[in-house]
C-alpha cells in the first residue's frame, strides 16, 4: 500500500500526523486529509497505511457492516475465526482480504447483503 499524498475523496493534501488530533489521548499515528479530515491508520511501528482513507460516511458503513456480521455469526454459534474464513469465501477473497476495518462502500454492502440472503435461505 503505497503513501497516500492526495486524497481520494476530495482531492485535498494527505499529511501524516498524531491521531490525538481526531481522537484525544491516542498516541498512534495517521494519514489526515487536511480538507475533509478522512483519515486511515498506520501499522504499528511504521508509515505504512493500513489501506485507503476512509470518510465518515465509510467509517459508519464499516461500523453497521461489523454489528450485522457480528449478529450473523454469534446467531450461528459460529466461532470468529470460521465465520472469516466464511466470509472470505463468499467473497472469493483471500482471508487476509476478509477484513471489514479495510473495506470499501461496496464491499460493505456486499457483506451485509450476504448475511441477510443466508439468514432468509435459513428461515425459508
Ligand atoms: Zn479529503
Amino acid at each position: 500500500m503505497k503513501t497516500p499524498e492526495i486524497c481520494h475523496y476530495c482531492g485535498g493534501r494527505v499529511i501524516l500526523t498524531d491521531a490525538s488530533e481526531i481522537y484525544e489521548k491516542s498516541t498512534e499515528r495517521i494519514y489526515l486529509c487536511t480538507n475533509c479530515n478522512a483519515y486511515v491508520g498506520v501499522h504499528k511501528g511504521t508509515d505504512r497505511p493500513m489501506g485507503k482513507l476512509a470518510n465518515a460516511a465509510l467509517r459508519m458503513k464499516r461500523r453497521e457492516t461489523h454489528n450485522v456480521f457480528d449478529a450473523f455469526w454469534t446467531g450461528r454459534r459460529m466461532s470468529r475465526k470460521d465465520a472469516y474464513r466464511w466470509l472470505a469465501r463468499e467473497l472469493g477473497v483471500p482471508q487476509s482480504r476478509a477484513h471489514i476495518g479495510n473495506m470499501e462502500m461496496d464491499e460493505c454492502e456486499r457483506v451485509i447483503r450476504l448475511c441477510w440472503e443466508k439468514d432468509a435461505k435459513k428461515a425459508a
